[in-house]
């Protein structure tokens, strides 16, 4: 299997460019953020337990998470690859991922770094709250407070995969379509 880590801010575009992959590729998307959301949605105890913290933008536990993401991985079976996205935000994250990979003999191929301006961040994440209905895109001190958090907590996960050499950096201003060719430029490579 191939696994990749799409990285970057909030409204970097992980979750647009991670479909196309997903369908590009035959990958397995995970996006903890859809998996909380749904996990809302219906009530479930997962999604009381994270609604509170998504909803001030910040980040649910890494213990509520990790045992999430753990359950998700083992739906990878007849598929290529997984394709990461909003997952690892900490250190213990991209820890726990390390081992939850190598204990089915796999590992993580690539992190993907999509790298946009903070200004643009927010711009798009403001235009996306217009129609997403999201709670967490409506108001802009909870779209600050997640970007900041991006930095103080989250920035940390690429250093730790530029360390085994897996940090692959894109530029994500431009056209959605522009955007998916230089990641299957990537992509391609790894495959
Ligand atoms: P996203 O859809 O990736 O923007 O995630 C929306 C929100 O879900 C985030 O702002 C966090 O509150 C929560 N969330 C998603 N993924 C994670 C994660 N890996 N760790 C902690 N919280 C997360």
């Amino acid at each position: 299997m191939t696994n990749i880590i799409l990285f970057g801010p909030p409204g970097a575009g992980k979750g647009t460019q991670a479909e196309r992959i997903r369908d590009n590729y035959n990958f397995l998307h995970i996006s903890t953020g859809d998996v909380f959301r749904y996990n809302i949605k219906n009530e479930t105890e997962l999604g009381k337990r994270a609604k509170s913290f998504i909803n001030r933008g910040e980040l649910v536990p890494d213990d509520i998470t990790i045992k999430m993401l753990a359950g998700e991985i083992e739906k990878a079976d007849d598929k290529n690859g997984i394709i990461f996205d909003g997952f690892p935000r900490t250190k213990a994250q991209a820890d726990a991922l390390d081992d939850l990979l190598n204990e089915q003999n796999e590992k993580i191929d690539a992190l993907i770094s999509l790298e946009v301006d903070d200004e643009i961040l927010t711009e798009r994440l403001i235009e996306r709250g217009k129609t997403s209905g999201r709670k967490d895109d409506a108001d802009e001190n909870v779209i600050k407070n997640r970007i900041q958090i991006y930095y103080t907590e989250t920035e940390i996960v690429k250093a730790h995969y530029k360390q085994q050499k897996n940090l692959h950096e894109v530029d994500g201003v431009g056209s959605i379509e522009d955007i998916t060719k230089r990641l299957n430029n990537v992509i391609d490579q790894l495959i």
